[in-house]
């Protein structure tokens, strides 16, 4: 067997292969120059056109575009009337932003834990953890694969919750024949460069409803409107405007927004390069002894943000870290999402401790997440499968 790269032999491979990018052609650069040489930098028609095609793609009434994925959650929460002494109910297998937005308006997040198969947001728990302070739940579509939306909403329904679905993996999933973005309360995409489409920074909330759409246009613009109809006072000039409330400048760039219209376009294709990918991996994988791949719900037709295996620790001699450092020496470009939220010192610090969710706790110890990306070659992701090979081999019991 060839000597591990961790221990001073050689790499499977020469170049790092990172574990998601973002894909940017000609087309691409082409409306980015355009819109640079256009009257508009920031607020301008190519927001409103964005806006219009995430709408149309998803299924929505609305979509207000901001300036990053977390500014849009935490839009949202406003929207929704968070505020202090309110409860959130969230997963804590998720990046720090479906939890921290919550904080942001003071309200509390509370965690319910994780489904074993799906690692998704377990519906049971969310109903025991439901108090009469819950406002809302912020379910979150991990790697792509959309949470159990029909039991949410029915549970939101129920005891008056607002549902804010945390879809950043998950733009262009499909549950059961419906897109994500068109079915919670208000749905949150983001458009950081490992998602699925690019701004840059960028995020966008979707919704069906009017109040919640003209809330978070007034929240993206420091609370302040023009509109006569929310106005108090409608006999000033023409340079009047008023602030309703405290809102942020979260407002995206026009020639971001020109970079999301063009990008939206490959979208479909983006999303089927990762279906055959990822259908290459489950091939493979599922032939490899101590490797589980993962579970795919019915009632989901996931984008594939993330492609996430579970080691059985058990037959390795070494823990995930070993195996982990020794595929990076491999320079496979493997991660872990996510570190469970509660666990992080800030949210310790809040009282939160290790034990509240103990699957998606157990659940951590031994995820790895292995590269996606629809430019990856099929060759690459041989290379992952050459690597994990070797490195598997090696430790297995
Ligand atoms: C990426 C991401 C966000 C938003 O991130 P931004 O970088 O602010 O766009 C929110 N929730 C989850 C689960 C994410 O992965």
């Amino acid at each position: 067997m060839d000597k591990l790269a961790i221990l001073g032999g050689t790499p499977i491979r020469k170049d790092y292969l990172p574990y998601g990018r973002q894909n940017i052609d000609e087309e691409d650069i082409k409306v980015i120059v355009d819109t640079l040489k256009s009257d508009y930098l920031t607020t301008g028609p190519k927001v409103k056109e964005f806006e219009e095609k995430i709408a149309k793609y998803v299924g929505a009434k609305y979509a207000v575009a901001l300036s990053n994925g977390t500014a849009a959650l935490h839009a949202a929460c406003y929207a929704a009337g968070i505020g202090e002494g309110d409860e959130v109910i969230t997963t804590p297998l998720t990046f720090a932003a479906s939890a921290n937005c919550v904080l942001y308006l003071g309200g509390t997040p509370v965690f319910a834990d994780i489904d074993p198969k799906t690692y998704n947001i377990d519906v049971e728990d969310i109903e025991r953890k439901i108090t009469d302070k819950t406002k809302a739940i912020i379910p979150v579509d991990y790697t792509g694969q959309a949470v159990d939306l029909d039991k949410i909403m029915e549970l939101a329904k129920k005891y008056n919750l607002i549902v804010i679905e945390d879809s950043a993996h998950a733009i262009g999933t499909e549950y059961k024949d419906k897109k994500v973005g068109s079915i919670a309360d208000m749905t949150e995409f983001s458009f950081h460069p490992v998602k699925h489409i690019t701004t840059g920074e960028g995020g966008v909330i979707t919704t069906n409803d009017k109040d919640l759409y003209e809330k978070l246009i007034l929240f993206r613009t420091h609370g302040i409107t023009r509109d006569s109809d929310l106005m108090t006072d409608n006999n000033q000039g023409s340079w009047y405007y008023e602030q309703l409330d405290l809102g942020f400048n979260y407002r995206i760039t026009d020639f971001q927004c020109a970079l999301g219209i063009s990008q939206l376009n490959k979208l479909d294709d983006f999303i089927h390069r990762r279906r055959e990918l990822v259908n290459i991996y489950n091939d493979k994988l599922s032939k490899m002894d101590g490797v589980i791949t993962p579970y795919e719900s019915k009632d989901s037709n996931s984008s594939w943000h993330l492609y996430v295996i579970q080691l059985e620790l058990e037959k390795f001699n070494g823990d995930r870290k070993e195996i982990f450092e020794a595929l990076k020496a491999e320079n496979i470009g493997v991660n872990v999402h996510y570190i469970p939220v509660h666990l992080h010192p800030y949210y310790k610090k809040l009282g939160y401790e290790k034990g509240l969710c103990p699957v998606a706790e157990r659940v951590y110890e031994g995820i790895i997440t292995l590269p996606l990306h629809p430019s990856m070659k099929n060759e690459d992701l041989d290379d992952v499968i050459m690597a994990l090979e070797k490195v598997l081999d090696y430790y297995r019991k």
